[in-house]
């Protein structure tokens, strides 16, 4: 065994073998000195693991090795194409942003720009100053202020407005919003104390207003964005729970989670209604927090809409710090709210478009996809289905707004390996597996994403072509 460890190819030996020198004329040196040494150690493990291997894999070159360096080039972070139907979807980087919003992110980036400085006064400004008009015009709220994301801005509200203090919340309303995000863990974190009222199913004005006392700093309202009750359900309503606190001097918060901009249900077919953060302003919440990167369509932010005299204080907290957004997530959030007030957004902001496509361009996109695929990659078959898409990012769980989408078997291999190869794209195409059918849902795939959609679809189950084992359909991912 030791002889045949010893006699593992050296990294200086490769280096200087045709491969690798080839290699070296088009990839950094040190990727090619990490793919080799990964490769050396391959060949040691299958060694120690028992494997005797034939001579011809001691030789280190060819696709394996280049297929590692491009892998070791590729970035991390790469964009994909959506073809899953879910518009908002949180690991696939919720609402892509508008052309208007890219172009400014671009203009404020590339150089310097005014982020802090009152260019009319010549001094001091602050980022807050950027967007708190133009919030304040589109949802009513008499003063407004941007953080991080929607968590961050339910943090900074309970730690300046109830830390020490009592916070009411009706237990139907303690939600987990994916990972880390539970209203008892944030309400811990910021130092308040949690006040449930009600049972999960039914909470009445009657509970909350038994429950104030002399230590409650807050009524808390929380949508229930990724989850629906049906059945024997009640619930207080925002301009209820405001006259509640309003009669006994206590403000009211509303963690509205998506927060769009324009009435949900005439954003596309079979998308239900929810409050907008406009109803809520005027329904007299003292705060509403929601998020840019749901609904609203913009980068990642959350948005904290409320009184003058309840932003003042959140702008004072030390906590904001920590949580700012930065210039181009301004930028990206200011130019996304000047579509809304131009009355553009219904046609520019990506995440509108994609939930009002209309059910005959949908049907039009799939059908350009399946001749696409028919030309580029014959050996699959496709047919166009309908289907049902989601809006995902926890928002309206009960929309299914129809769909089409193109079925795709391969002769040979198995949904999961044909999906598993398309992940594996550039770029890579992450679709649905359902019945045994990989589906390709059009809505959230662009024109422009087709050409690539089918690119993806040809390249990369063109190899599985040949049968590998005579006989039997290959199961190789
Ligand atoms: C999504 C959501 C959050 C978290 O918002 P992020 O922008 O993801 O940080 C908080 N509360 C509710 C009700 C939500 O729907």
């Amino acid at each position: 065994m030791n002889a045949l460890l010893r006699g593992l190819p050296k990294v200086d030996e490769v280096l200087r073998q045709g491969a690798a020198v080839q290699l070296l004329s088009r990839a950094p040196r040190w990727a090619v000195v990490a793919a080799i040494r990964d490769e050396i150690d391959g060949l040691r493990g299958r060694l120690l693991a028992g494997g005797e291997p034939g001579l011809d894999a001691w030789e280190i070159g060819g696709r394996a090795l280049e297929d590692r360096v491009d892998r070791l080039l590729r970035p991390s972070l790469t964009r994909v194409l959506n073809a899953t139907g879910v518009v908002l979807h949180t690991n696939l980087g919720r609402a892509p942003l508008a052309a208007a919003a890219i172009a400014r992110v671009e203009a404020v980036a590339r150089g310097y720009c005014n982020l802090e400085y009152r260019l009319d006064e010549r001094r001091r400004g602050s980022r807050h100053e950027h967007i708190a008009a133009l919030l304040g015009s589109l949802t009513g709220a008499e003063a407004a202020l941007v953080v991080n994301n929607n968590a961050a801005a339910v943090l900074l509200a309970l730690a300046g407005l109830a830390a020490g203090r009592e916070v009411i919340v009706s237990r139907g309303e303690l939600v987990e919003i994916g990972g880390s995000f539970r209203i008892p863990d944030v309400m811990r974190a910021s130092g308040a104390r949690l006040v449930e009222v009600g049972t999960t199913n039914r909470t009445h004005a009657r509970d909350y207003e038994r429950a104030i006392t002399a230590e409650t700093a807050l009524l808390l309202k929380v949508h229930q964005s990724n989850f629906a009750q049906i059945g024997f359900t009640a619930e207080v309503s925002v301009a209820d729970l405001v006259a509640i606190g309003r009669a006994r001097g206590v403000p009211t918060v509303v963690d509205l989670g998506s927060g769009s901009l324009i009435p949900s249900a005439s954003l596309g077919a079979g998308i239900e209604a929810e409050p907008t953060s406009i109803d809520l302003v005027a329904a007299g919440a003292d705060l509403v927090t929601c998020s840019g990167d749901k609904l609203l369509g913009g980068p990642q932010a959350g948005l904290l809409l409320g009184r003058t005299a309840v932003i003042e204080r959140l702008r004072t907290n030390p906590l904001l710090r920590a949580l700012r957004p930065d210039k181009m997530t301004l930028a990206a959030l200011e130019a996304t709210l000047e579509l809304y007030r131009d009355g553009r957004a219904a046609a520019e902001v990506p995440t509108l478009v994609m939930l009002g496509a209309p059910h005959e361009t949908l049907r039009a996109r799939a059908m350009r996809l399946l001749e696409l695929l028919r030309t580029r990659a014959p050996w699959l078959s496709a047919q166009v289905i309908e289907v049902r898409s989601a809006v995902g990012g926890g928002a309206l769980p009960r929309s299914e707004p129809p769909s089409f989408a193109v079925a795709v078997t391969h002769p040979r291999l198995t949904s999961e390996a044909l999906d598993a190869r398309l992940r594996a794209a550039e770029p890579p195409l992450v679709a649905r597996i359902a019945d045994g059918h990989l589906l390709a849902d059009v809505r959230t795939l662009t024109e422009g994403d087709l050409e690539l959609a089918a690119a993806a679809f040809a390249t990369t189950s063109a190899s599985a072509q040949e049968p590998r084992v005579p006989g039997g359909p290959s199961k190789e991912p």
